[in-house]
């Protein structure tokens, strides 16, 4: 077995009345995201691209949304889950590399709290998490400020090295 890379997308719309949590850490907003778990769109993207890069499938496969128990679940659970799947398919993560799109609020004062609080949740040291933010200059739903999408690379290997 080789290195296997899988690509995860996620987006959420934003809504009033909830807190913002994007990669595992609550940022100060108006508006948090609407979703059934706590809407976090960078650990949504990197559970797609943990399960993708092991060809497990996506994140509704393994945690349905009209399922109750995870009605407000704090998003590092899925990434538990996604990491018990791959651990079980034979794989070990060994780097993520994620890109967050949204106009407001600006993100870049949070991303190296963000960043550690994913590597944390990864089990995976700082520098194998990159995580950038860039706003959608102005352009389409992101752009005017309707919610925020995340893009994720992971990079699995063989488990037990190799
Ligand atoms: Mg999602």
């Amino acid at each position: 077995m080789t290195a296997r890379v899988g690509l995860g997308y996620d987006s959420h719309r934003f809504a009033a009345g909830r807190p913002l949590r994007l990669g595992g850490v609550t940022i100060p907003h108006t508006h948090g995201l609407a979703a059934h778990s706590d809407g976090d769109a960078v650990l949504h993207a990197i559970v797609d691209a943990l399960l993708g890069a092991a060809s497990l499938g996506d994140i509704g496969t393994f945690f349905p949304d009209d399922d109750t128990q995870w009605k407000n679940a704090d998003s590092s659970r899925f990434i538990k889950g996604a990491l018990d799947a791959i651990a079980q398919a034979g794989f070990a993560l060994q780097q993520v590399d994620v890109t967050i799109l949204a106009e407001k609020p600006k993100l870049v004062p949070f991303v190296q709290q963000m960043r550690a609080a994913t590597a944390r949740t990864l089990g995976i040291a700082m520098e194998h998490v990159s995580m950038k933010a860039k706003t959608n200059e102005g352009m389409g739903w992101i752009g005017h400020g309707e919610g925020v999408a995340t893009i994720a690379i992971a990079t699995l290997v063989p488990a037990g090295g190799g």
